[in-house]
This record gives C-alpha cells, structure tokens and sequence, in this order.
C-alpha cells in the first residue's frame, strides 16, 4: 500500500485515474509546489492543487484581499477583507484540506529571497501580475532547473505555457517575450483594463492541469507551445515557440 486508507477514499476519484494511480498520488502528496501570488490565478490552482493533494504548498504574497478582488479571487472572502492574501490562502486551504503543508511567505518575491524559495521547490507556479517578478522568477527557475507554469489574463483573454529547463525543446519566459527592463509597464493591467472572474478562473485551471501532468509525469505538457484563450469567441489558439540560442537567460549560443 504506498497511500493510507484515508488519502485513497479522499482522493479516489483522481487515484481511479489510470494516468494518475496510487503512484501518481503520492508523487502529488511528496511534491513541493511554489505559487507566487494568490490573486486572480492564484485562487485556482491553490485551490486546485490543495483540493488535488499537492503536500507541500508555498504561497507567496505580499497583498492584501480587497472587495474588488472577490469578483475572481474566491479564495478569498468578505471576513477575510484587509487580510495578507497568502495568510487569507492558508485559512482556505486548510479549512478544504487539512492533510497538507501550507507554508506562506507575506512578502514580495525577490532577488533576495528567490534562490531560497525556488531552490526549495519542485515546480513553481508564476501567478502574478508583475512583469519584474515574472522575468526574475524565469531567470531563478532556470538557474536552479524547476519547471516554470506562466499564465496571465487580462478582460476575457488569457495565455499560458510552460518552461522546463530540463527539457531541450524549451523556450524560456525571455525567448518568447525578449522585452527590457525599460518594457515592464507595456501590458495592461487587471486595474485598468478589467479582467472576468471566468478569465482567470479557466486560465488557473489550466495551470492547474498543467503541475498535476509535470509532478506525475502524465500526458504531453505545454512546452514549446503558448496556448491563448479568447473569452468572447470561446477559442483556443496554440502558437509554437521555440527556445532562442541568443537569449540572455537561457541562450546556448
Ligand atoms: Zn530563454
């Protein structure tokens, strides 16, 4: 028996899965997974990898809940209002599932403590909205060799990939967005622009999806792949890209 009889009736529906199995669920229960952030697409993978059985969450967040959150971030609720996000986190994901470790970091991602915490960690999950966040945890998350999942969403569209840097094939976040630093305010923001809460909920789920598949080593990840999603048409499009000799990051050339 690799699972208790309690971890197999709670998560019986997924160990039925033959893609995952027992052996699938305990590499979930055995894994270290690093979300930065617990806004918008925080909210569903947390949710989604605490509900899963991911044992070892770290949340990272330096925010506080505020009503405009609550129309996506359903973590997060109307008692909790003025809390840290990432204590706000730990409150919902105990209460779903008490079972697993969740360790939260109420500061902002940095230079200072990104080698600690990617270092640590066996994936990371980029859920943030800051773009010099996600070019440092790119560059960490190469350094130390941990899967990155990338995910942003913005009104009712969305994109995601992943990068592995243990997989030849992969671009890094760099190879397919080569902005400077002199670039970082150029994408809209949430605040400005609006996002629907359905935009970041389907984009987390995605992201979700995509650390169950990498911690079990199951089906096809979304590597060399940028996958958009367009709300108002409901449409997928999947753009191939590729890993550049000449990056800065990750460039072998
Ligand atoms: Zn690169």
């Amino acid at each position: 028996m690799i699972l208790t009889d309690q971890e197999v009736e709670r998560y019986a529906r997924q160990v039925v899965m033959p893609e995952i199995g027992e052996v699938g669920q305990k590499k979930l229960l055995d894994a270290k997974v690093l979300i930065l952030g617990a806004g918008g697409l925080g909210a569903p993978v947390i949710a989604g990898l605490a509900g899963a059985g991911v044992g070892h969450l770290t949340v990272i967040d330096d925010d506080e809940v505020e009503l405009t959150n609550l129309n996506r971030q359903i973590i997060h609720s109307m008692d909790r209002l003025a809390m840290n996000k990432a204590e706000s986190a730990a409150l919902f994901s105990r209460s779903l599932n008490p079972d697993i470790q969740v360790h939260i970091k109420t500061i902002r991602f940095s230079e200072k403590n990104a080698d600690t915490l990617v270092g640590s960690h066996d994936l990371v999950v980029d859920c943030t909205d800051n773009d010099e966040t996600r070019y440092l945890v790119n560059r960490k998350c190469y350094q130390h060799k941990a899967p990155l999942i990338f995910a942003g969403a913005v009104r009712t569209d969305g994109q995601i990939t992943c990068f592995v840097p243990d997989a030849e094939e992969s671009p890094c976040l760099r190879c397919i967005f080569p902005q400077t630093e002199l670039d970082y305010d150029q994408a809209p923001s949430c605040s400005i622009a609006g996002v629907l809460g359905s935009t970041t909920l389907i984009m987390g789920a995605l992201q979700t999806a995509e650390a169950i598949k990498l911690l079990t080593q199951t089906g096809t990840a979304l590597i060399g792949r940028l996958l958009l999603y367009d709300g108002l048409s409901a449409r997928f499009t999947e753009i191939s890209v590729s890993a550049d000799p000449a990056c800065p990051v990750c460039g072998k050339g």
